[in-house]
């Protein structure tokens, strides 16, 4: 059979099949029976993504297969057979919608995690904008020999991408024990072909996440995600028309197939590879992604993959901190001539000298040296210590300072780790990413109890409050200079974050330091200085200066900005802010919510529903996405009246954030124990039962101006 002829037999088949499960899910339940996928404010988001419309039933489906079978011609032209191509996604979507009609947990167990959640994707924005996550591999089918197809998992896991799979390598996959989970970037999906739609969901969703993409705009998302989404697809073992008539729709948007068995070439699109030791290679050559290799001497693999890898308690080969000693961690900036580069020292035992599980106090000191380093940087590395320690397979990291937790696991110590290589990889990961600002980098290791102890109080503690003093000191007024980040337009193009000392960027991960150490360790970079002036507004926050940077970062899509206001020109949201918040008219306030919030909100709306409504750079009035730290700031709604707005959160994030929301609300308004007068749902996520609440509580918004 032509390529045609199978990419046409597949679409043709893929139809036949929806169709079958459309007709007879609707015969079972009704054509009335509600369709949806769990988690997403996209509906069927392909369908939604192509056609702009939301279906719901199994009825509207019948439309969507229509639309389908009309995209099924039979022309030898590799246009057509594209679209046939799509309409097998489409299919493919109807296929999987109908199983969750059916079925409210049609994937458990080892089947596979099936659809993906809008949280999910937009926790993905971050790391992908960095090229932490430099691509994405959709693996599909059953490889002939298990082991070389682990050893590719494991190199797309060690190289940092997120691998998904789809079909029988799912489970050889995991027999051949590589790790899997959302924590490890190796997703298995599903084990059916049509299981692959959940990846495409997710391109297509990040289409309309961050790229603001108009739903049925077809031609603005197949450029999107060719452009935007690093994605390509490799297939094991024979290819049946099904797969072909997928992997067109796979090119169709720009990802690249890779197969292991003879296809007839496509330049750019459809290749093969027949050696699966040049699978990798070749397809991150035919997707253009580039891998920064990381050459560490340590015993382990090393990879950004593992840095949520957990080590558990039978599995603990030593352990420093927690309840049983004490571990800090610091970086401090020294003079040149204190600090010879590259040693490492260990002083006291290392975890060979006793039998496991071994308990020891550590303090990890990390010295640096450079003509542009600043004292202001040394937490912004200090930071890194934690992720840097955590990419070491079976090396467990949690928390930071002197609250820090690492844990060693066996397998980890049976190969031979050693505290030695902390210092080895503390030192490699210093120069590689703070190289413009660490010339000489030294490590000190010390377990030595009465030493971690006496420099605690001598080093770590001083340190550590000169440090909160020069944060708490940092406010708005206090500098002349903000810095705008535009790291998220590779996904969001209009978007620009403008950084202050009291706003930090809304994903969370960039605060006014980072942005300011950002700008000296990449000078054309992603974060650029605008010099604070041109005052036209305190309260709300609007400078002639961020307005102008605003309109050239965004290539004149926002041309005004008030960083203090939700209602007037608001800051744009990008798709991957930790928070967001909306009005509630009948509160005369806000409410705030954060990602992981699963459940309904007094507006009615899910953060994903919330979520949607705002995005992909660009302005919307009374929604607003932001960092969980912006909260408690003096600044936080200014020109709405203050935090006083705040009616309602989350209990997780308000218990979070109360310590430092309180101190803003007594120094603002002089009320004792603000949170107190917040709702939360534990108390109420009704709209009337939370304005009962906020009258009984007396709460400030209730006597403020109408909002609206
Ligand atoms: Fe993206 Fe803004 Fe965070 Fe920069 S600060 S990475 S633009 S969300
Ligand atoms: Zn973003």
């Amino acid at each position: 059979m032509s390529l045609f002829n199978l990419i046409y037999t597949g679409a043709k088949t893929a139809l036949e099949l929806a169709r079958t499960a459309v007709t007879d899910a609707a015969a079972a339940h009704g054509a009335d029976k509600q369709v949806a996928f769990p988690g997403t404010a996209y509906a069927l988001p392909v369908i939604y993504a192509a056609t702009g419309s939301k279906i719901t039933t199994l009825a509207e489906l019948q439309g969507a297969l229509e639309v389908a079978g009309s995209l099924i011609t039979e022309e030898e032209d590799l246009d057509k057979a594209l679209q046939a191509g799509l309409a097998t996604a489409v299919c493919a979507e109807i296929i999987e919608a109908v199983k969750y009609a059916v079925s409210a947990t049609p994937y458990n167990g080892d089947d596979g995690i099936g659809f993906v959640p809008d949280a999910v994707i937009r926790s993905l924005g971050v790391p992908l904008v960095t090229g932490d996550i430099p691509g994405i591999a959709v693996m599909v089918g059953e490889a002939a020999d298990s082991a070389a197809l682990a050893a590719i998992v494991k190199d797309y896991q060690e190289k940092g991408l997120l691998t998904f799979l789809v079909g029988n390598v799912l489970g050889q996959v995991a027999a051949a024990g590589v790790k899997t989970g959302l924590e490890f970037r190796v997703i298995p999906v599903g084990r059916e072909i049509t299981a692959v739609i959940h990846v495409v969901s997710v391109a297509v969703r990040a289409a309309l996440i961050f790229g603001a993409l108009s739903p049925g705009d077809l031609e603005g998302l197949l450029a999107y995600t060719k452009e935007r989404i690093p994605a390509f697809v490799n297939t094991f073992g024979p290819l049946d028309e099904v797969t072909v008539a997928a992997g067109a729709g796979a090119i169709a948007l720009g990802f690249p197939v890779i197969a292991d068995v003879d296809v007839p070439a496509v330049p750019g699109a459809l290749l093969a590879q027949k050696d699966h030791g040049a699978t990798a290679a070749t397809s991150l050559e035919a997707r253009g992604i580039k891998i920064k290799i990381k050459e560490i001497p340590v015993p382990v693999s090393f990879a950004a993959a593992f840095e949520g890898e957990r080590i558990r308690k039978d599995n603990i080969y030593a352990e420093f901190g927690s309840k049983r000693s004490k571990a800090w961690e610091i970086v401090k900036m020294r003079p040149a001539h204190e600090v010879e580069d590259h040693r490492i020292e260990v002083i006291g035992p290392d975890i060979d000298a006793g039998k496991p599980p071994v308990y020891l106090p550590l303090a990890l000191v990390v010295e640096v040296a450079g003509k542009n380093m600043e004292e202001d940087f040394e937490p912004v590395l200090e930071r890194k210590i934690h992720y840097f320690l955590n990419y070491m397979e079976g090396v467990m990291h949690v928390g930071q300072r002197n609250l820090a937790w690492i844990r060693i696991g066996k397998d980890a110590f049976a190969k031979g780790l050693r505290l030695r290589h902390f210092g080895e990889v503390l030192y490699a990961m210093m120069h590689d990413e703070f190289g413009s600002v660490v010339d000489k980098c030294q490590v000190t290791i010390i377990t030595d109890r009465e030493k971690v102890l006496s420099l605690e109080q001598e080093l770590a503690l001083p340190s550590y409050k000169a440090r909160d003093d020069r944060l708490a000191s940092l406010t708005d007024e206090s500098v002349d200079t903000f810095y705008s980040c535009t790291l998220c337009q590779s996904f969001a193009p209009a978007h620009v974050c403008v950084v202050t000392p009291e706003r930090l960027g809304l994903c969370g991960a960039v605060s006014w330091l980072d942005a300011k150490a950002t700008k000296e360790l990449n000078p054309a970079g992603a974060c650029q200085p605008i010099t604070k002036t041109g005052l036209e507004d305190g309260r709300k926050g609007i400078w002639t200066e961020v307005n102008k940077a605003v309109e050239e970062c965004s290539r004149g899509a926002v041309s005004r900005v008030s960083l203090y206001s939700i209602l007037e020109d608001p800051m744009t949201s990008c798709g991957c802010f930790e928070c967001i918040c909306g009005i509630i008219p009948e509160g005369n306030g806000v409410i705030i919510v954060n990602r992981e919030y699963s459940g309904t909100t007094p507006v009615g709306m899910t953060f994903g529903e919330l979520a949607s409504m705002t995005g992909g750079g660009v302005q919307t009035p009374g929604f607003m996405g932001h960092g969980r730290h912006f909260i408690p700031s003096k600044k936080f709604l200014a020109a709405e009246g203050g935090v006083a707005r705040i009616v309602w959160m989350p209990k997780e994030l308000k218990d979070a954030v109360a310590e430092r929301l309180n101190k803003t609300a007594q120094e603002l308004y002089g009320i004792d124990n603000f949170t107190a007068m917040i709702c939360d749902e534990t108390i109420a996520t009704d709209v009337e039962a939370v304005v009962d609440f906020l009258t009984a509580k007396k709460h400030p918004a209730l006597e403020m101006d109408p909002l609206m």
